[in-house]
């Protein structure tokens, strides 16, 4: 057998990021670890029992009892948070925004972590986030760090929530990701920036398949089963 590989997807919002790596880990029979929906699962909590995100004391006892998981059911990655399943309640601009700011906070950010690894594990796993390839998996074999300029992401970011039915509007959608992303880069723990040994790849005139080529291209090296 193999070496079964970790393989990491950073980057900011829009960049491709959840399309890519679900494919690849398709591809290779791998899990797709979505970090982002667990940060998105933990805002919905705080959102349903009106924790705020400046309330340490709250936080830190919403992170004793966090019951978060990834659960598949009929071959689909389902999030939960206790029984509830919130895969589609989190994918709403506010709670990406409410992610993006717990995320900032050390206590939330190490909850979150055991869960990131106890998934991603020794089992060959596509990991897709912020902070993968720099603090979660820092010995992964590849580390990809995806962009694309803000015009394509606001685009792809809209045209996301049109499709799941979301009103949205394309002014306000590009505002948010461009604060989101200053708030994710400029945070102090584990904040979002390419690890030095990562590829760097700007999708922007890219088509996903064209991205998945080149990705599987420098993956599909010596040593994979
Ligand atoms: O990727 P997604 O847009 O679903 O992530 C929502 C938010 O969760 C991000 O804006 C970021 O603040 C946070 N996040 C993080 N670290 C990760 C994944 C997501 O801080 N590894």
């Amino acid at each position: 057998m193999g070496k079964r590989l970790v393989i990491t997807v950073d980057g900011p919002a829009g960049a491709g990021k959840s399309t890519v790596s679900k494919i690849i880990a398709m591809k290779l029979s791998y899990i797709y670890l979505d970090t982002g929906a667990l940060y998105r699962a933990f805002a919905c909590k705080m959102a349903n029992e009106r924790i705020s995100a400046d309330d340490e004391k709250q936080l830190s006892d919403l992170c004793a009892g966090i019951d978060i998981s990834l659960k598949s059911v009929d071959g689909d990655i389902r999030i939960f948070v206790g029984d509830e399943d919130v895969t589609e309640k989190i994918r709403t601009q506010e709670i990406g925004m409410l992610a993006s700011k717990v995320s900032a906070v050390p206590i939330v950010r190490k909850a979150l972590l055991s869960i990131q690894r106890e998934t991603g594990g020794d089992r060959g796993v596509v990991a897709e986030g912020r902070d993968m390839g720099t603090v979660v998996f820092p010995d992964a074999d590849f580390k990809f760090f995806l962009v694309a300029s803000v015009a394509e992401r606001s685009r792809r970011r809209f045209t996301e929530l049109v499709e799941r039915g979301e009103s949205a509007d394309f002014e306000e959608v590009k505002r948010d990701l461009i604060l989101r992303d200053r708030q994710d880069s400029e945070r102090k723990t584990a904040p979002l920036k390419p690890s030095e040994d990562s590829i760097i790849i700007d999708s922007t005139d890219m088509s996903v398949i064209d991205v998945v080529e080149d990705m599987m291209m420098i993956i599909q090296g010596p040593g994979i089963e």
